[in-house]
């Protein structure tokens, strides 16, 4: 039997870990983490999971030190480290995003020239007003961004936002987006192929957790005589089961269907007789 363990490096604490804590365990991955600890091996996968600051794992991961890393998209690209982004992963989703204080006037990205931009990620902005052609000093700090301008240190800020409601508090407002971020799964680019092969296990199993989120198993009744219309609007993954009511001269019917096509179509199910719908969630769907 093999003794090959696959090392994941996950945030310790922060904006990313509960989401990727969660995440395995829909996976039916369990293993120990919190109060203090540092690492942990999985009782049911052969992984080992390491509890680290999110800027460090992409280093790690680019040493082979750890084999895989949850990361913001943002953090990935800004520490310009050698990696594969096997998958993305839909949470912590948010903006980076050039601020200015709200009572100034902007009127396009020449406003910025000459101007000092505090922020934690030079690289990008840096990439970004060149791309643009725009000449800024980037003033880098690591942290508490957004209060740069009152304190008078920068004329500007290019930091995370999600609702905007930080910039808000510090009287700043957004004026440009230079990157749209989501958490993603990134890997050493030359694995093992033990390795490879535990992780096409686990992207198995995130694949099948992620599209059964966005389905749904529907079960409602109806008159043998809609059958004909309600099938059409439930095509489910091969075709819907119907099965016959005690009653005669009624169906149940039984489908699999995406959420917002069920949204779309449920006028129509009704107005053709459904009656009895029941709209319940599928833990793992496998084509
Ligand atoms: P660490 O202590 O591990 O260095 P941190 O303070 O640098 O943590 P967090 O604030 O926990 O980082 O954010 C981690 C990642 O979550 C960010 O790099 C970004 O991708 C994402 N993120 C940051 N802010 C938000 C937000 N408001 N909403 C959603 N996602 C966010
Ligand atoms: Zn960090």
């Amino acid at each position: 039997m093999s003794t090959t363990l696959l090392r994941v490096a996950l945030q310790k604490s922060g904006r990313l870990s509960e989401d990727s804590y969660q995440l395995f365990k829909e996976c039916g991955i369990r293993f120990d983490y919190g109060t203090g600890k540092l690492k942990s091996v999985s009782s049911n996968f052969p992984a080992e999971f390491l509890f680290l600051r999110d800027d460090d794992i992409p280093g790690y991961v680019e040493d082979g030190v750890a084999d895989l890393g949850i990361v913001g998209e943002n953090v990935a690209v800004e520490t310009g480290r050698q990696v594969q982004t096997v998958h993305k992963l839909g949470f912590s989703k948010c903006r980076l995003s050039i601020a200015i204080p709200r009572g100034e006037v902007y009127n396009g990205l020449s406003d910025l020239e000459g101007k000092n931009i505090a922020t934690s990620y030079p690289r990008l902005l840096g990439d970004y007003l060149a791309g643009e052609g725009v000449k800024a000093h980037i003033h880098q700090i690591s942290g508490s961004v957004e209060i740069a301008p009152s304190i008078g240190l920068a004329e500007a800020v290019c930091d995370i936002v999600s609702s905007g409601s930080t910039l808000l508090s510090n009287g700043l407002k957004e004026v440009e987006t230079i990157f749209r971020s989501e958490a993603i799964m990134i890997a050493h680019t030359d694995l093992n192929a033990d390795k490879q092969t535990l992780l096409n296990k686990l992207l198995f199993r995130i694949k099948s957790v992620q599209t059964a989120k966005f389905n749904k198993y529907i079960v409602l009744n109806a008159p043998n005589n809609a059958l004909d219309k309600i099938t059409a609007l439930l095509p489910g993954m091969k075709s819907p089961t119907v099965m016959p009511l005690a009653i005669k001269g009624w169906s149940s019917v039984h489908s699999v269907l995406n959420e917002n096509e069920f949204w779309e179509n449920i006028e129509a199910i009704r107005a053709a007789g459904a009656e009895g719908i029941l709209v319940i969630p599928i833990e793992k769907m496998i084509y």
